[in-house]
């Protein structure tokens, strides 16, 4: 699915610059579930928006489902973004003035689909997360988990190959953590590969793999027995 050889990113602060990731190795197979975890500051959102292509890494090499990244045009890397990817965030990111169906058909827009079979397909997946009651709620109108579902069918709304996620139970009570997770598992057991930020030891375990930076570089990286969401919801 993808391969990561020697990435190194810094930031520019002022006239000198912060070293971020300093020489990142990592292979992600077809239908792994990965948790990317570390201290707060430790670089796991900047390696997961490199593989999301929000941003670039200045060295080391790319490459996803068989593609090098490097040096894209923006147009390019939304056309890439659209058709292998699907994010989900603490924060949701949800258009707060548009409802959950809206919320959902809105990449299907991007990707130039008429508007008839969008709305099906939204409903669809919202029916997928449980939602189709809701689907003309706002944001404003739903739980944290309700909204984390709406995201999470946005993210799917497209098939993409690889999902990832930043701390998407971040924002949410433990409870409503493990129903989304369980609800995560269910999407990896169907096959679809998934690459998860957290910081919290219980959501890492029900993930496959655990690979853990520190300092700029990846200091553990194994498989773990995953820890079943259901039988805590
Ligand atoms: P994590 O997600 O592990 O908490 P981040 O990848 O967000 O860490 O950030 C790693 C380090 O890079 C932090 O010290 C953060 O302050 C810094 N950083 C992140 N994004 C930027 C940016 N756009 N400009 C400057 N520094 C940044
Ligand atoms: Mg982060």
């Amino acid at each position: 699915m993808l391969k990561i050889h020697q990435l190194h990113k810094s930031y520019p602060i002022g006239d000198s610059s912060l070293h971020v990731l300093k020489g990142i190795d990592l292979n992600v197979e077809d239908g792994e579930m990965v948790a990317i975890m570390g201290s707060s500051g430790s670089g796991k959102s900047t390696l997961l928006n490199i593989i999301g292509m929000l941003d670039e890494a200045d060295e080391g090499e790319y490459i996803l489902d068989d593609l090098p990244i490097k040096d894209l045009t923006e147009k390019k890397a939304a056309v890439y973004r659209n058709k292998f990817l699907g994010f989900i965030f603490q924060s949701f990111n949800l258009i707060n003035y548009k409802n959950a169906l809206e919320n959902v058909a809105l990449p299907l827009y991007y990707q130039g689909m008429k508007r008839k079979e969008r709305q099906e397909l939204a409903m669809f997946h919202l029916e997928k997360v449980g939602l189709t009651d809701w689907a003309h709620h706002l944001p404003k109108e739903l739980s944290g988990g309700q909204n984390q579902r709406v995201a999470i069918a946005r993210a799917l709304a497209a098939n993409p190959k690889l999902l990832l996620a930043d701390e998407p139970t971040g924002a949410l009570d433990t409870k409503t953590s493990y129903e989304i997770m369980e609800f995560i598992q269910q999407l990896n057991d169907e096959g679809k590969t998934i690459l998860m930020v957290t910081h919290e030891e219980d959501i890492a375990n029900m993930c496959k793999r655990i690979v853990r930076l520190r300092d700029g570089v990846i200091m553990e990286d194994k498989k773990v027995t995953q820890v079943r969401a259901e039988q805590y919801v």
